[in-house]
């Protein structure tokens, strides 16, 4: 954390925009109490379309310590959310893992979602094995020139697949509770389909069937919702 300004403009500590019961999530995940989101200000990506850019690249919000971070997991807990969905949480892992240890120490118990871009190391998703519950990827891109112009990125493609691959070795395909159809682990990949084709996006068959993934990857057809 010495030296030049990292992408992502957070150092020690992370910050966070806003926390609440979201309601526009994927009905697994939002039940009808609302899925306990924790929006992380700044991003590893700089995504010309994001919906959140002054949360993602303006940085709205405010810097937490762990202890403030573990208080917020507790309050959505007690606002009867279904999990806790961490939103945009890819440049502060350590941060989350951190504040985790006191929360899970403190009584949460709810699932763990990892809402993300994909633009992961697998260092980081290495660490949160056995933590998170629900991966919750978008796929954006698969051509790299769409990837450099968009979110100038143009290893997005490569760095997503492989991301997505050790996100799936982890938690398997989605998993729901069959009595009340809530999300309880697995993996639920957003595929974004940009105006005119301008992601270059796989077929379904391409990155359901790549490397292994199993073909029940479900997906949102509509509106984005707020996020990642
Ligand atoms: S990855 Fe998501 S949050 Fe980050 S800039 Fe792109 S759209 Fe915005």
């Amino acid at each position: 954390m010495r030296g030049r300004q990292p992408v992502c403009r957070t150092w020690r500590r992370a910050w966070v925009g806003s926390y609440f019961p979201h309601f526009g999530e994927e009905d697994c995940l939002r039940g009808w109490n609302g899925s306990g989101t924790i929006f992380f200000s700044w991003c590893n990506l700089r995504c010309v379309f994001c919906q959140n850019c002054d949360v993602s690249q303006q940085g709205a919000g405010r810097e937490v310590s762990a202890e403030e971070l573990a208080h917020m997991m507790l309050r959505l807990q007690r606002w009867g959310c279904h999990n806790i969905n961490f939103v945009t949480p890819e440049h502060v892992v350590p941060q989350v893992l951190e504040a985790l240890a006191i929360a899970i120490e403190r009584g949460l118990r709810l699932p763990i979602v990892y809402n993300t871009s994909a633009y992961d190391s697998l260092e980081s998703l290495r660490a949160m094995e056995g933590i998170v519950d629900i991966y919750l990827p978008d796929f954006k891109f698969w051509d790299p020139a769409h990837a450099r112009r968009y979110s100038k990125a143009p290893d997005y493609p490569e760095v997503a697949r492989a991301a997505i691959q050790e996100m799936h070795r982890q938690v398997g395909p989605l998993v729901l509770d069959p009595q009340t159809g809530l999300a309880r682990r697995g993996l639920l990949v957003r595929h974004l389909v940009m105006p005119g084709g301008g992601g270059g996006h796989a077929p379904d068959h391409a990155l359901a069937g790549a490397r292994g993934l199993s073909r029940d990857l479900r997906q949102h057809h509509g509106p984005v919702p707020a996020g990642a």
